[in-house]
């Protein structure tokens, strides 16, 4: 019989039962009692949930009060010093102290919190681990035991998860040492024997533990510890299964090692990569069980279960049955949790999804399609049938004059008439612009009024001609102030958009947008990102009135403001029946359009924010070049509409460029704002050392902070890039937009970005009079 199993569910719970606790905990308005039972309710929910759903393996120790990986830093009592931990067992002000930081605290040093980062390639943020020179490790959390013995006193027995040891050190950071982390393993691994033999002793048959680092390119050291570990742990409590999880992708060249390794089980992810199942059965031992990721754990459509069930099938006839499992190909945790929820959408798109909860119902209908035959799941495997040949015909899905567009793309789309040094020649003509203009990135702050305002619209208590003069008058105030402090080239300042991708998503055809899916995207923090399930049109223009409004109140130039191609896709759940290449040039052609009615009603300057492009690069180097090709391909076919004298800005983000800085210099915008103030300029080496042709507006205020930076400090930073950069290659402009700060922060902290860049300007100019 093949094992229906999961690999890990979301935690926050259907409704973000879990971030409202949270939040009043961390305000002082719950118990740490009462948040504990929230905790613990939602626990019993989800297993029962999952329990019911027909899955033989259900995860404990999944559930996190923050982040999974910061459970395996309290874990292994790994806590930076600066949290002045003693105790034997991690509490949960220590805990939280590491995932937020203390401030002014009468029993806890004053510390900041840890750095975060991306998971893999989702949207997912994990706490990075910190090991310092002579790292020590000990056990100092029972969470992973207390919550297997939870589990079992509700009558369910459960298969704990861990992080595994090389993964664990792989994705922390040693700190102010030479010496990489994977030094620290002969350390580690006694901790993790220690919780193996506990769990054994706890009755504990089978141990998830996750490598997803097997999935990545790893140096011939790390992959070769992975051996004697599994050894290791694999003797230190020889009674306890281990199921060796990868996920997100191809084991590659890792997979002889995973095959080799002497766990009890191996799972693998064939939706990423199905056709590294043939390869991983050619090389697998007898008598070891394979756990196929056969259901998506990172999307949101239904399975197409005949795909499945043949996988499933292949596998359990080389194997045996009763040596496979069958398994969504990741944790869960990257999913919404209930889609029966749902009120918002039709029923014929909802027909087409499946989420957490469904898609266990999709892996147990699987697994006994394999067991039993398909006669037994005969009707369920008709719906599933049904819901994929529907989603194939729908005209809702299917435009043909939109794929016929994308075929004719052609070269003169992807290039300006102009080379740049010809280009800004005109614009500047056309705009005269001041040397070191000042700019901001789009968004001013979204104050509770505003938030509020949008709020009762959209729940039908005040009508669109109140909230639209709302909205002017916000604008016009924002533009008033702008001049008043003398900033070069203005923006709106963007109230009228909740999200800079929902708001177009709103306005172009084949997104669809849902009240509850919400998903993690750290800490207490979720996001409900749109989902893209139909070719992409725009059907009439979505920023020019806004755009136009705008510039009609000043004179000065106002940027037009618009969310790149790959920022759109990057943030949405995508469609599964194309690849995102394809998506992505439809999304471009989309705001190509826009671009080209913005120049038509006389924008000058129009910005095409890109701020997701770098984390969309893939996990493998060698897949790269070709993510890379299309995602600048896409930008290019969206620029290049515009005229030479229109002036084309993008902006990105915080983003490591080196490595992909020719990529962002084939984008050719004429101008790139970057995020550059927190590393002191030193983000910026990459655009010097690459010899950037084109403009820079190297940021000089960090706005992810409340504090206000003074004059003396943005003039430093200016400097710094005017030793390495030519004068007339250079903005001045915060580090991204104002949206989370408040008025009372941005008012003194753009009156002193004006004024360095003032002064720089006048010191330029005497050295240009004295030469
Ligand atoms: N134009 C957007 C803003 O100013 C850019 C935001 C971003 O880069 N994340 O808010
Ligand atoms: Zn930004």
């Amino acid at each position: 019989m093949v094992i229906a199993a999961n690999l890990g569910f979301p935690r926050i719970g259907v409704h973000r039962d879990l971030k409202k606790a949270l939040e009043s905990y961390w305000k002082g308005e719950m118990t740490e009692h009462t948040l504990k039972d929230v905790a613990k309710e939602l626990r019993k929910t989800h297993w029962t949930m999952q329990h019911r759903a027909g899955i033989k393996h259900v995860p404990s120790g999944d559930f996190s009060f923050y982040d999974q990986v910061l459970d395996t830093i309290a874990m292994v009592g790994a806590v930076p010093e600066r949290y002045g931990f003693k105790g034997e067992k991690v509490d949960l002000a220590t805990y939280f102290a590491m995932a937020r930081g203390v401030q002014n605290k009468k029993d806890q040093a004053d510390a900041p919190a840890m750095e975060m980062t991306k998971w893999f390639d989702t949207n997912y943020h994990y706490i990075v681990p910190e090991f310092s020179a002579g790292q020590k490790f000990a056990l100092a959390s029972d969470k992973i035991f207390e919550e297997f013995k939870e589990a079992k006193l509700q009558g369910l027995h459960t298969r704990p998860v861990l992080l595994g040891p090389i993964s664990f050190l792989q994705l922390g950071k040693m700190k102010g040492e030479a010496k990489s982390a994977i030094s620290l393993l002969p350390e580690l691994l006694p901790v993790y024997e220690r919780v193996l033999k506990q769990l054994a002793a706890l009755g504990a048959d089978w141990v998830q533990i996750d490598e997803p680092c097997l999935v990545l390119d790893l140096p011939a050291n790390v992959r070769d510890a992975y051996k004697p570990t599994y050894e290791a742990l694999a003797a230190a409590a020889p009674a306890l299964h281990i199921m060796l999880a990868t996920y997100f992708g191809d084991l590659r060249d890792n997979l002889e090692t995973a095959v080799a390794l002497p766990t009890a089980g191996l799972h693998i992810d064939l939706v990423r990569a199905p056709e590294q199942l043939d390869k991983v059965l050619a090389k697998f031992p007898a008598k070891k069980s394979l756990s196929l990721g056969v259901v998506n754990g990172r999307n949101i459509w239904r399975a197409d279960l005949d795909i499945a069930v043949k996988l499933v099938e292949k596998a359990a006839g080389k194997l045996g049955s009763e040596w496979v499992q069958v398994a969504p190909s990741c944790s869960l945790l990257h999913t919404p949790v209930d889609l029966d929820i749902e009120d918002k959408l039709d029923a014929e798109l909802k027909g087409w999804l499946a989420f957490s909860k469904q898609k266990l119902a999709e892996v147990a209908v699987i697994t006994k399609a394999v067991s039993e035959g398909q006669a037994a799941v005969k009707s369920e495997l008709e719906a599933a049938r049904k819901a994929q040949e529907s989603r194939k015909a729908s005209p809702r899905i299917h435009n043909p004059k939109v794929k016929d567009r994308v075929a004719k793309i052609d070269a003169s789309m992807k290039n300006r008439k102009s080379a740049f040094k010809a280009r800004i020649k005109k614009q500047q003509e056309a705009l005269s612009l001041p040397l070191l203009p000042t700019t901001t990135i789009g968004s001013f702050p979204q104050t509770a009024e505003v938030r509020e305002a949008r709020a009762s619209f959209k729940a039908g208590k005040s009508d669109a001609a109140t909230y639209n003069k709302f909205l002017k008058e916000e604008t016009a105030r924002c533009i008033k102030y702008q001049e008043e402090i003398n900033i070069d080239v203005l923006v709106h300042g963007e109230f009228e958009r909740n999200d800079m991708v929902e708001y177009f998503g709103e306005q172009l055809s084949g997104f669809t947008f849902t009240k509850n899916a919400w998903v993690q995207s750290y800490g207490a923090r979720c996001v409900k990102p749109p989902i893209i399930f139909g070719d992409v049109t725009r059907e009439k223009p979505m920023t020019v009135e806004w755009s136009t409004y705008s510039q009609s109140l000043t004179k000065r130039h106002m940027k037009g403001m618009l969310t790149g191609p790959v920022t759109i896709l990057q943030w949405s759940f995508v469609r599964d029946d194309q690849p995102r290449s394809e998506t992505c040039r439809q999304i471009a052609l989309a705001i190509r359009d826009e671009v080209a009615d913005l120049e038509k009603a006389g924008i000058k300057i129009i910005q095409i924010d890109e701020a997701a492009i770098r984390e969309g690069l893939p996990l493998r180097r060698a897949d790269w070049k070709a993510y890379l090709d299309w995602a600048v391909e896409s930008f290019r076919i969206t620029a290049s509409v515009a005229k030479d004298e229109t002036q084309i800005h993008t902006h990105m983000c915080y983003s490591e460029f080196n490595d992909i800085i020719a990529a962002i210099a084939d984008m050719d915008a004429d101008v790139i704002s970057i995020e550059t103030s927190r590393s002191q300029m030193e983000l910026l080496d990459a655009f010097v050392n690459f010899k950037y042709p084109n403009q820079i507006g190297p940021g000089v205020y960090d706005i992810h902070s409340p504090r206000v930076p003074n004059q003396g400090e943005m003039e430093s930073l200016l400097r710094k890039a005017l030793k390495v950069l030519s004068p007339e290659q250079i903005w001045v402009n915060p580090d991204c937009g104002l949206k989370t700060r408040g008025w009372a922060e941005v008012k003194p902290a753009l009156v002193s970005m004006v004024a360095a860049a003032k002064k720089l300007r006048g010191e330029l100019k005497d050295k240009k009079l004295a030469s």
